[in-house]
């Protein structure tokens, strides 16, 4: 199973090769509680970027270990990415962005990030 997003405008289109998420991360760290972003994560190797590349702008802050993706056209934060704790390079995927997700439906899990 793969699931597909987008940015507003259509511009940016990713896929990611694995089953829609029944459970997404919310945070209220200073970006996020901006963007009310709801975050679900996966490796690198299984997101795909259908088009767009040209698209993306990176916003990085603090200490730029996150890259904070946004389309240029439409402002719309489909994705972030950096490097998870064991290593591993992934992808932060903005669940609002996926139009196949049931966002009421989510278990939403909150991540106290502004602590953290
Ligand atoms: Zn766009």
């Amino acid at each position: 199973m793969s699931f597909q997003g987008s940015c507003h405008c259509g511009a940016v289109k990713f896929s990611v090769d694995a089953d829609l998420p029944t459970e997404a991360m919310s945070c209220n760290c200073s970006i996020c509680r901006r963007k009310g972003t709801l975050m679900a994560f996966f490796p690198m190797a299984k997101f795909n970027l259908e088009q767009g590349q040209d698209s993306l702008q990176a916003y990085q802050f603090n200490k730029h270990r996150l890259s904070h993706w946004f389309c240029k056209t439409c402002g719309i934060h489909p994705f972030a990415g950096g490097i998870g704790p064991d290593g591993t390079e992934m992808r932060a995927i903005n669940l609002r962005c996926v139009p196949d997700a049931d966002l009421d439906a989510l278990k939403v899990q909150q991540f106290d990030g502004a602590s953290a």
